[in-house]
């Protein structure tokens, strides 16, 4: 029987960093870890969780973002973060979610951000006639590279000449991972692999996608592996949802497929999501952001946030757990224990609790 302890180190425990942040962000954390205490009696080795209070109010206090050495403590020292959400209207340009998200995303090089959309009950679906089993597709987004990497410049800014530029930075190394890591996903599901890029466009960064891709084909043979231009798939996805089983793709594109993925499934609330480094200290987050309009309402949807902390078990190696609180969260949907963005009465522990129960019930 395992447990959960706050601070104090048990043997063979499970370290997990626990960053609630700011807006909604801590009332849907707290939901997680109330139902990672229902399942923790389940799990193979007892949890410990340390919290950080990194995020708005810190900065606004003293200037922290993320402090120095807390890279490598978190990277050395924890199995995995639970992360709630950043951002606040009192901090210019969200400065301190840049450094504390995106840096822990590159200092821990967390190359694979990891969506699931999974359709939990028909009524949350806004495509007609689509059933529960024509949506479950797991969405693989590189993370470190492409249009985000930050590489670019101004010239002449502020000018009427202005140039402005941001790189699409591409690595064999970087676009290999991503992809190997989809097709190893695949074999474990429907075993097919559908990659989405705009090489017909750009030649020369996604070209490398299309070389590499075509040669992963050949070592994952047991795999189909097919091949849709970006805004085909995003046609795809709405029209014919049940053709994807694994979709990888680039870190723009991926970021915004997927949250086409969460419109077709319910909506930001329930989406979860893993920035992840296979074997490494990980971090799960909600996609959802900290939704300033309704902070401190009790109205924040806390299942993207428990579905999150589903995927940490997961990767921990507490598949059990992550089935039992996989499997409370589509009963709950299914019950109508939900709350309000879902057509719901519940509050967000209100919510929590009944996930809680469930996790508990299938005990
Ligand atoms: P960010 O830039 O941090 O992503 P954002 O304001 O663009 O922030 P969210 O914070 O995700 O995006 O919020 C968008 C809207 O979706 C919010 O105004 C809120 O009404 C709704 N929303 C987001 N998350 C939830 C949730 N967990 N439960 C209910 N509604 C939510």
């Amino acid at each position: 029987m395992s447990g959960v302890t706050q601070g104090n180190a048990a043997k063979g425990a499970h370290r997990i960093a626990v960053i609630p942040g700011d807006g909604i962000g801590p009332e849907v954390t707290a939901e997680a870890v109330k139902v990672l205490r229902a399942v923790a009696p389940v799990m193979r080795r007892p949890v410990e969780l340390q919290e950080f209070d990194w995020g708005a109010e810190r900065w606004l206090r003293d200037g922290t973002t993320l402090p120095k050495g807390a890279m490598e403590e978190l990277r050395d020292g924890y199995s995995a973060i639970l992360f709630g959400a950043l951002g606040d209207p009192r901090v210019p340009e969200q400065v301190h979610a840049r450094d504390i998200l995106l840096g822990l995303r590159f200092q821990l090089d967390l190359y694979i951000n990891l969506r699931p959309v999974e359709l939990l009950d028909e009524r949350l679906t806004p495509l007609k006639g689509k059933r529960v089993s024509d949506i479950d597709m797991l969405v693989f987004r590189e993370n470190t590279e492409g249009l985000y990497a930050g590489v670019g410049g101004n010239f002449k800014k502020g000018t009427a000449d202005e140039i402005a530029i941001n790189e699409d930075i591409n690595t064999r190394k970087g676009v290999e991972r991503i992809l190997r890591a989809a097709f190893e996903a695949a074999r474990g599901r429907r075993k097919k692999v559908c990659m989405s890029d705009k090489a017909n466009a750009l030649t020369y960064a996604h070209g490398l996608w299309q070389r590499t891709f075509a040669e992963l084909k050949k070592e994952y043979a047991d795999v189909e592996a097919t091949h849709l231009y970006v805004d085909v798939a995003a046609m795809e996805m709405v029209r014919a949802p049940e053709r994807f089983d694994v979709l990888v793709t680039s870190n723009m594109f991926g970021d915004i497929l997927t949250d086409l993925g969460a419109a077709i499934v319910g909506g930001l609330g329930l989406a979860a999501s893993g920035n992840i480094h296979p074997g490494r200290c990980s971090l799960f987050e909600p996609v959802h952001g900290s939704a300033p309009d309704i902070a401190g309402k009790g109205l924040a949807n806390p299942l993207g946030a428990i579905s999150s902390m589903a995927m940490m078990l997961e990767h921990i190696g507490e598949g059990a757990a992550a089935a039992r609180v996989q499997a409370a969260v589509a009963r709950v949907v299914t019950d109508g224990a939900v709350t309000r963005d879902l057509g719901g009465m519940l509050s967000t522990p209100a919510c929590g609790d009944r996930v809680a129960d469930a996790v508990g019930k299938a005990a």
